[in-house]
């Protein structure tokens, strides 16, 4: 443990046992209740001032305002006057378990890392995040432990191998499904679908300007009507105008990045509005160099230090590894790429289309947890308000996944996964970041007790690497 973590630790045991508590005797443990914050629920376009939140088990009860909800007695009264509360956050697009230290490889996917992930994502207050497209075996049982409440950590859910074109898109990656012809995809997905029970499928869709072959509109139509008939959404990464277009005529349900080659038309953001298609813009994993480049201002950010080791914080703090990015050639393209995706997603969110998070955090220096809040935060630079990051970063996510009967807003009868924030992310959305504490399944998670494995890769990870 570091001394930052223990002191924290620390503080946080003090502080524990200073709480105010009602006599054990009287106490019903199965029923809290939370009072005095400002709530964001997720669905309204106000905010609950002075909100009373009723939590019995797992599950909201009630939620409103003081006076218009009754606090049941015997419940364990939580003051959280003067902080703001929001759902647990969705993140629809990362990969877990690729990078150590300052690595990225297939060759570190395991387990532990694994769980090391979700723990990181948790701690941020990431209830929910989808692995997108590039799962190896060690995921399935993961999953099957986790689902069965075996495991803890953000829950995860899995694209298991993504769809993409013959000898195209992550080149020598020998476990994607590379279909040749419409039955061929049809059989690959039914594949798919038996072995690893996919929460969504993964299509790419890029050509990386021109270098690779890209899935034809055959290829991917037929996946995507297979697809559908299994009762499973596709998430496409795509990158042009034209494409994507032709993806939303076949079918496509989430798009994992904006249009990056020239500014979205009206014909777009009709069919995306008619196909009823989710926005996933990625904003901060197209910024991720910019953001070096340009002088971090995240890297004082109190969780870093916990979650990942000093090699990593210290390589990327250090003036050789930006600097090296701000004097990369390919910077400038970077910078317009990134222009045109904002400038997107802003038009996207104009026409009234669903926008959710995602950010393909997880390489090195691309922090997991944090990332999703740097995410909303190039949302609202973007052009939204920080309601409509916030609500896309829950409500949204839950949507798309088909969850929100259970997840994503804070209404009687769904499931207590909240964020306690000390300070209103209304006003900064970057206050999201500021967390008192992360709570799931109507607990209050222990962040100061996640196992956050930092083990370095084994003599033969490296080997094989
Ligand atoms: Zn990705």
């Amino acid at each position: 443990m570091t001394r930052k973590a223990y002191l924290t630790l620390l503080a946080s045991l003090f502080l524990a046992a200073c709480q105010p508590t009602s006599t054990p005797e009287s106490q019903d443990s199965t029923l809290v209740v939370i009072t005095g914050a400002t709530v964001i629920d997720g669905v309204s376009s106000t905010p609950i001032e002075n909100a009373v939140i009723v939590i019995e088990g797992d599950t909201i009860q009630a939620i409103g305002s003081a006076g218009s909800v009754e606090v049941p007695p015997g419940a364990q009264r939580v003051d959280a006057s003067g902080k703001t509360i929001i759902p647990g956050i969705f993140n629809l697009h990362a990969h877990v378990a690729r990078s150590e230290g300052m690595e990225s490889d297939d060759q570190f996917y395991n387990r532990e890392r694994i769980q090391r992930d979700a723990n990181r994502y948790l701690y941020y207050g990431i209830t929910h995040m989808v692995s997108l497209g590039i799962d190896q075996e060690p995921m399935i049982g993961f999953l099957e432990d986790q689902r069965a409440g075996r495991t803890g950590g953000a829950r995860l859910y899995s694209a298991g191998y993504g769809f993409a074109a013959k000898d195209g898109w992550i080149p020598g990656n020998p476990n994607l499904n590379r279909p040749t012809t419409p039955d061929e995809a049809r059989q690959l997905v039914q594949e798919l679908v038996q072995e690893r029970q996919p929460d969504v499928i993964k299509i790419w869709v890029d050509d990386r300007l021109g270098e690779l072959p890209k899935l034809t509109p055959e290829l991917y139509g037929a996946i995507i009507e297979e697809a559908h008939s299994q009762g499973i959404k596709v998430m496409a990464h795509m990158y042009y105008l034209e494409d994507t277009k032709e993806l939303i005529r076949r079918g496509v349900d989430g798009l994992a990045h904006s249009v990056r080659d020239q500014e979205v038309d009206d014909e777009f953001l009709r069919l995306a509005k008619e196909n009823g298609v989710t926005q996933v813009a990625t904003l901060v994993g197209h910024s991720s160099r910019l953001a070096y480049a340009d002088g971090p201002d995240f890297l004082d950010d109190p969780a870093l230090p916990v979650l990942f080791p000093p090699l990593v914080l210290e390589t990327v703090s250090g003036q050789e590894y930006q600097a090296n990015l701000a004097n990369s050639p390919n910077l400038a393209s970077t910078r317009e790429v990134y222009a045109t995706a904002a400038k997107n997603l802003a038009k996207v969110a104009a026409a009234g289309i669903p926008i959710a998070v995602g950010t393909d955090s997880g390489g090195p220096g691309r922090f997991q947890g944090l990332w999703e809040h740097r995410e909303m935060e190039l949302m609202v630079k973007a052009g939204l308000t920080p309601m409509q990051a916030i609500q896309a970063a829950t409500a949204n996510g839950a949507k798309f996944l088909g969850l929100e009967d259970q997840y994503g807003t804070l209404e009687p009868g769904k499931i207590a996964d909240l964020i306690i924030l000390n300070a209103d992310p209304l006003e900064d959305i970057r206050n999201t970041r500021n967390i008192d504490e992360v709570w799931m399944n109507g607990e209050r998670v222990n962040r100061a007790d996640l196992p956050i494995s930092t083990a370095p890769p084994t003599a033969q990870e490296r080997e094989t690497s």
